[in-house]
């Protein structure tokens, strides 16, 4: 009813957004996909009027094939949203894509172990039980997450139409780059799992993960002789010519590996192997620009820096969450989102339910500067300095420690 004119014009022209969810197979069910799909389509639709983006959703016990087949059920995100945020969506104004997955249990294997016994690779089946929780638990100012998203759904759609590459240009790889410790490396596996959950139908043969170490790679010692490189991306050739198998690649720290090109890598570019179900995903801490040719073929070169007053009071927030549900941090209290914490602080408000989130808004000012991986040291740190010998702690006792952590850490 607030909407003007213009803004039902525009409306009626657009379609519904699409609101995805995902539904993870308990690892045992042999359930087909498409039979959970339209259950759990179902099941929205009759019981539920409106759901809450990034939420999960846990009253689908009770009903017959979910409660024995389905782990968990999780609203991600709206897609053509351009809010990273929390948004309450009603589900008669929306399409759902409905992601169900079922999780690979193996770790990590160790590839091309070579002679000098130097890890050069590690190489993940996707989805893999070990990298679930990252994507949610990983954040960024700037929607970062849902550029990334969208992006992959445009390069999706321009290979199945098989846009003539010569008339408009689009390549297969993506650079994060920024200081270290800004959680770089962990977006790029939480993406590579986040496109093999939604990309099963697609692709058979699932998803893999291989993650190359540049720095090992490229130390001293292979730098000299390119051998081993050349085997590495023989290797990757053939994993990637299987058909119907989804792959990422990882290329850490690549700034090491572009060092070393020149004298080792010869005809054996890694982006030569960018097929159709390749993506390349590298990383660099240089903050500067990279000039190297590999880095020029990037289509999203995204800067990731230090976090903002907002994402450390979510990072910290969050761990103080994961201290409560534990029981080292006992409290009837609760924290606010950071947008109600803004504007109670704005507001210099009296009220004191509010006091602890008043508290962790002065410690995340003081916390400015400081990466993601620092960050999510400090509640450790905290408790081993100041509250060791205690099994509970009071939440205000334990925003006191944290705060003079903070105040060490940001001293030394
Ligand atoms: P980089 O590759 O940029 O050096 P990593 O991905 O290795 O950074 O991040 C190290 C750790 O720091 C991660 O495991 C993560 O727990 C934490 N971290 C860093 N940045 C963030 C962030 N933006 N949100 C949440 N956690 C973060």
């Amino acid at each position: 009813t607030k909407s003007n004119n213009n803004s039902t014009v525009t409306n009626s022209l657009r379609s519904n957004p699409i609101l995805h969810v995902e539904c993870c197979l308990k690892t045992q069910s042999t359930a087909e996909y498409e039979e959970i799909q339209e259950s759990v389509e179902k099941f929205l639709r009759e019981f539920k009027s409106s759901v809450l983006c990034y939420s999960e959703i846990t009253d689908f016990y009770d009903i017959p094939l979910l409660g024995e087949h389905l782990e968990n059920m999780k609203v991600a995100e709206a897609g053509g949203s351009s809010d990273d945020s929390e948004a309450i969506y009603i589900l008669d104004d929306v399409n759902l894509d409905i992601h169900v997955y079922q999780l690979e249990e193996d770790e990590a294997v160790d590839e091309f172990q070579e002679e000098e016994n130097v890890l050069a690779a590690n190489h993940w089946e996707l989805p893999s039980r070990a990298l679930e929780g990252l994507w949610d638990n990983l954040i960024f100012d700037n929607n970062v997450k849902t550029r990334l998203i969208e992006y992959v759904t445009t390069t999706m759609l321009f290979s199945d139409r098989d846009i003539n590459p010569n008339i408009i240009s689009w390549n297969r790889v993506v650079l994060l780059h920024g200081p270290p410790g800004t959680g770089k490396t962990s977006l790029c596996r939480a993406f590579a799992q986040k496109l093999a959950i939604r990309l099963v139908e697609r692709y058979n043969h699932g998803g893999k993960l291989l993650e190359i170490n540049s720095h090992s790679l490229f130390s001293k010692w292979f730098s000299e002789s390119g051998k081993l490189v050349q085997k590495l991306f023989q290797q990757i050739h053939d994993i990637i010519d299987e058909e119907d198998c989804f792959v990422c690649v990882l290329i850490d720290e690549i700034e090491s590996l572009t060092a070393s090109r020149k004298s080792s890598l010869s005809g054996a570019d890694p982006s030569d192997a960018v097929r159709k179900n390749v993506l390349i995903l590298a990383t660099s801490n240089i903050t500067e620009a990279i000039d190297v040719a590999f880095i020029d073929r990037a289509d999203i070169k995204q800067y990731i820096g230090l976090p903002s007053q907002k994402v450390i009071y979510t990072i910290l927030s969050s761990c103080i969450q994961e201290l409560i549900r534990v029981g080292i941090i006992s409290t009837e209290e609760t924290l606010l989102d950071w947008r109600a914490a803004e504007l109670y602080h704005d507001a210099t408000s009296n009220n004191h339910e509010v006091i602890p989130s008043m508290k962790l808004f002065e410690i995340s000012k003081k916390c400015q500067g400081m990466s993601g991986r620092v960050l999510r040291k400090l509640p450790f740190l905290a408790h081993a300095h100041f509250l060791q010998s205690r099994k509970t702690t009071k939440l205000s006792d334990f925003l006191d420690a944290l705060d003079k952590t903070a105040t060490e850490e940001s001293s030394s």
